[in-house]
């Protein structure tokens, strides 16, 4: 067969890559993911330290017998 440089497709949107893109997804959804990720990320961490104070909250009082 020839040698023709394959062509790969974003896994998320499905557009082209360029042939130097290593990625599995283009700029855009690269970008997007991060911005996911970091959103995610927040959100987690928000999380966490609400379940810490609930947690810290049930050992001070509630729970007690
Ligand atoms: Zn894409």
């Amino acid at each position: 067969m020839s040698d023709k440089p394959e062509i790969r497709y974003c896994k998320k949107c499905g557009c082209e890559l360029t042939s130097t893109n290593k990625k599995k997804l283009c700029e855009n959804c690269r970008r997007d993911k991060n911005g996911l990720i970091k959103k995610f990320g927040t959100g987690a961490a928000a999380l966490a330290s609400l379940a810490f104070v609930v947690i810290t909250k049930g050992k001070g009082g509630g729970l007690k017998k």
